[in-house]
């Protein structure tokens, strides 16, 4: 038994102090309670999260679904064929997760030795690095362009002989742009594994699985139903992997990671594309009209987008003062502390009303 004021941290793999935590926001009932609101009044544009919620459908069929004390099937069969429709892919290349996240996590569990190089550009998603550090990789991220391009001979110069993985999230969080499959290409040549993240795919409709004919032996494009779908909270991802791999992809994933609410949900979300596709509308609409508002204002300057946010630099005035006005009154939006994000804001897109609410507070706030 270890002594009694000793302590366990010195058990501790020797690299935990480089470890990440990812960033946790406040619970909405804290933030809610913080500000004097009804957590229903809050306005949460912060995460990009569906803001017309999941199909009417899954909440059913998890009402009436029966089976919660049997395990799921470990393989997701009924899923996976179903998946194999709806993203154009083999089912045997399929591989589900518990959220992206999960599937991030084991991709570098299937390549990466500790000092191993995995790059991404950035600015990017922050659980890259958060999952690359977690299996002591050598992190590396390659700045993107002026208008945030990928710009391949960067990436090119950065691969070294221990470089495994690279992760493209296109379309691109936080900076809303997809990158052209022909990029992607250039990095298929490279003898690495490119993993094109594609989380925000059905707000922009470009895939890298188009590549897929061509049979590259190392791409990987994952997928989640947390943003189209609204299915954040129940946590279901896939990938679409090599077939060669997804044996021993299988051999590293803890077998029950995914519930069996989240394939009830998955599958009910599959059987309404028409409701969930008339909503992927109304945020495109939005997007739009939300773009035009912000820029309106004069001092918050939006990128173009591809996904369901919107980035947005601000001129003359500081991201983090109009971040606190804006959760004075309730609303939520996104800031960073990453190199070239200083002083901008990432906007989820909202119903109409939210857009409206959203645009009357900043011109309240200046
Ligand atoms: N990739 C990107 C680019 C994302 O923005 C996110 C979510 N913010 C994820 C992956 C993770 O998604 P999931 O909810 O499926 O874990």
């Amino acid at each position: 038994m270890a002594q009694i004021g000793s302590d366990i941290r010195r058990l501790l793999r020797r690299d935990a102090g480089r470890l990440v935590a990812y960033p946790a926001p406040q619970p909405l009932e804290d933030f809610a309670r913080a500000v004097g609101v009804d957590p229903r009044d809050v306005l949460k544009l912060d995460q990009n999260e569906n803001p017309y919620g999941c199909s009417p459908g899954v909440i059913e069929a998890l009402r009436t679904y029966n089976w919660y004390h049997v395990y799921p099937d470990p393989l997701h069969r009924v899923l996976r064929e179903r998946l194999s429709l709806y993203a154009g892919a083999p089912a045997e290349q399929i591989v589900v997760g518990n959220g992206s996240d999960e599937l991030i996590e084991l991709i570098l569990h299937l390549f990466v030795e500790p000092g191993d190089r995995v790059i991404s550009a950035g600015p990017t998603f922050g659980y890259y690095a958060t999952a690359a550090l977690a299996v002591g990789a050598d992190y590396h991220v390659v700045e993107r362009g002026p208008r945030f391009e990928i710009e391949p001979e960067r990436i090119v110069a950065a691969v070294n002989d221990r470089t495994k993985v690279c992760f493209v999230a296109s379309p691109n969080n936080p900076t809303g742009n997809a990158t052209p499959v022909e990029v992607i290409r250039r990095l298929l040549a490279l003898d690495i594994v490119v993993v094109v993240d594609e989380a925000y795919f059905e707000f922009c409709g470009r895939t890298a699985l188009d590549l897929l004919e061509a049979g590259p032996e190392n791409l990987i494009v994952l997928r989640t139903f947390s943003k189209w779908a609204g299915l954040a909270g129940l946590r279901l991802g896939y990938g679409v992997f090599p077939a060669s791999l997804v044996p021993v992809a299988l051999s590293l994933k803890p077998p029950y990671s995914v519930s069996q609410a989240a394939e009830v949900a998955g599958l009910a979300s599959l059987n309404d594309l028409v409701y969930l596709q008339s909503n992927l509308e109304r945020i495109l609409t939005e997007r739009r009209r939300l773009q035009d508002g912000l820029a309106a204002t004069g001092y918050l300057k939006p990128y173009p987008s591809d996904a369901n946010f919107l980035l947005c630099d601000l001129v003359g005035k500081a991201a983090a003062q109009v971040q606190t006005a804006l959760a004075a009154r309730a609303i939520l939006v996104r800031r960073y502390n990453s190199p070239r994000l200083e002083n901008s804001l990432r906007i989820s897109v909202g119903r109409p009303e939210q857009t409206d609410r959203l645009l009357t507070a900043l011109q309240e706030i200046f």
